[in-house]
């Protein structure tokens, strides 16, 4: 009875070894795929802005429209920014990584550089989406109705590109009392210490 209850034991810590280095090689595996994949992320929206600015349709400075054709944003835009700004998709709730970003600094249109909310009017309205009560001017957004899926609801497209961003919403908190549902997919974000020092050696230069 004693050998078996140590031949059990010895079975079970075999197991749980074998399990255990299982876990971590899992782990470690998972780790490599996810890096790799945001790398990836990285590396196809350094190339498309890239190829956005040398198109001219992207720049934080310039305000002046941007008009492309379907084709040509097909071209230059990676496949999920196209299916949200130009089809007028929207992206899996929870996926942004905007979503519970309490970083300072300002949130541009990822197609063409738009300055669109600053981060002093973002909150948590727990929908699944980066919300925000307050655009940065008047005309860095467009306002459309939207009668889609049987909703009355108003689009909110880039003021520069027409690119679809989300919608309004007017359930928000003070002071406007509205909420921007936005596509984090479509946002591009600059920290504030980051735009400083940019501008202070562009000065200095
Ligand atoms: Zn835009």
């Amino acid at each position: 009875m004693r050998f078996l209850h140590t031949y059990i034991c010895i079975v079970i810590k075999t197991a749980l070894k074998i399990l255990n280095i299982f876990g971590v090689v899992l782990l470690a595996f998972s780790m490599q795929c996810c890096s790799s994949f945001s790398q990836q992320t990285n590396e196809i929206k350094t190339s498309t802005m890239d190829s956005l600015k040398k198109s001219g349709a992207y720049s934080h400075t310039d305000t002046t429209q941007v008009n492309m054709s379907d084709d040509e944003w097909k071209k230059v835009l990676p496949k999920d920014i196209y299916n949200v700004a130009r089809l007028k998709g929207t992206e899996r709730p929870g996926s942004s990584e905007f979503e519970h970003s309490k970083e300072i600094g300002t949130y541009y249109c990822a197609v063409c550089g738009n300055a669109l909310f600053r981060s002093d009017t973002k909150f948590e309205s727990g929908c699944g989406w980066p919300s925000f009560y307050e655009p940065i001017s008047k005309t860095s957004i467009i306002y459309e109705d939207d009668n889609s899926y049987g909703m009355k609801r108003t689009e909110v497209m880039c003021g520069r590109c027409k690119s679809h961003l989300g919608h309004v919403f007017k359930d928000g908190p003070p002071p406007t009392g509205l909420r921007y549902c936005i596509n984090g997919v479509v946002l591009d974000f600059e920290k504030a210490k980051d735009a400083e020092k940019k501008y202070n050696d562009q000065k200095h230069s």
